[in-house]
């Protein structure tokens, strides 16, 4: 058995992502690249200034630095170069699947056609296979600040793209767009045989991930901290092994949990609720998925059983085929049962 660091032990353990927005690991360096390669200007005057400004209240605060940064991008390349940094880093976590959300709304919204977006995107994910390893989903998200027409509209793109796109989801500002507003688009994703995975109860109430497991069918509920409120929910969820899709340095960041010491991720393991790790937003958030596991492991102490159980789940929750899972599975188990960690 060999015996590494925590840090190290983190680092090397095969791990899949599921919860990723692609415009929100938009580094302000490469932020500052492509707007002068594009000739458009950026509202902060350097690195440094945006980097100070991702400070944020709540979820609302962050979503508007968010859509300035997304502007930024343009050209087929300009996606094509986001989504390849991200790649670069997941390689260096050792992620070997990922399942991307992209807000195709961010863009048509502001004239960038749909397939400059996903042309961009998708090549880089052919990229990754075949250079990097590491295989990957696409969710296409729709804004739920924008009303249910406007996700239609978008929705349109999806036959012309059906190969590249896998999944639905629902994000942005959650108080006050609750799920069942989005209900017939998400009824018409699902008959068209894509997975559904939604936000629900980060900042809205248990009511609002009802709703996504009752009217929406979700396969999967993004974030879903607020469950906790409600005992009849978290046995749903136990029983029916919704996956959660928890991000420690997100809720950090916009003050869903006030220190990640307080972090229920422990607590929902005990719960038997099948919770995942993920880094959200990592260019907004101070941290990629390694970060994430490695500053809530410090903090609420997780063992080594509950970090392999965290990855385990990640890959049985994965939009993947039974034969890719096994695989993934394969590997953890073999890292698992060589390696320790102690911590310092
Ligand atoms: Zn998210």
């Amino acid at each position: 058995m060999e015996n590494l660091s925590l840090e190290n032990f983190i680092k090397g353990i095969p791990k899949a992502e599921l919860h990723l927005h692609i415009e929100g690991t938009f580094e302000p360096e490469l932020m500052f690249e492509i707007a002068e390669r594009n000739n458009t200007k950026i509202d902060y005057s350097s690195v440094e200034e945006l980097k100070s400004a991702y400070n944020f209240n709540n979820l609302q605060e962050f979503l508007n630095i968010y859509y300035t940064g997304a502007k930024v991008l343009q050209k087929e390349e300009d996606f094509y170069d986001l989504t390849w940094a991200y790649f670069l880093k997941a390689k260096e976590d050792n992620i070997i699947h990922t399942e991307i959300m992209f807000d195709p709304q961010t863009h048509t919204e502001r004239g960038i056609p749909f397939d400059v977006v996903i042309n961009g995107i998708s090549k880089a994910q052919e990229k990754a296979k075949l250079e990097l390893g590491i295989t990957s989903k696409l969710i296409m998200s729709f804004l739920r600040h924008l009303d249910q027409n406007s996700a239609f509209e978008v929705y349109k793109n999806y036959e012309k793209h059906k190969e590249k796109i896998d999944a639905v989801g629902l994000d942005s500002s959650e108080v006050g767009n609750p799920p069942i507003l989005f209900s017939q688009i998400f009824s018409k994703a699902k008959n068209d045989g894509l997975k559904i995975t939604v936000h629900a109860g980060e900042e809205g109430p248990p009511e609002y991930v009802w709703q996504a497991l009752d009217i929406l069918n979700v396969h999967r509920i993004d974030h879903g901290n607020r469950s906790l409120e409600d005992v009849n929910l978290i046995n749903r969820i136990a029983q029916q092994q919704i996956a959660l899709t928890v991000c420690p340095l997100s809720n950090l960041k916009l003050k869903v949990v006030r220190d990640l010491k307080e972090h229920p991720l422990k607590k929902m393991l005990d719960l038997g609720i099948k919770v995942t790790v993920n880094s959200d937003d990592p260019a907004y958030f101070g941290g990629y998925i390694n970060e994430n596991f490695l500053a809530t492991a410090k903090a609420i102490n997780l063992t080594k059983e509950d970090i392999y159980k965290l990855i385990k789940n990640s890959f049985d929750a994965s939009f993947v085929c039974d034969s890719h899972k096994k695989q993934m599975f394969e590997r953890l188990e073999k890292y698992y049962s060589k390696t320790n960690f102690i911590y310092k």
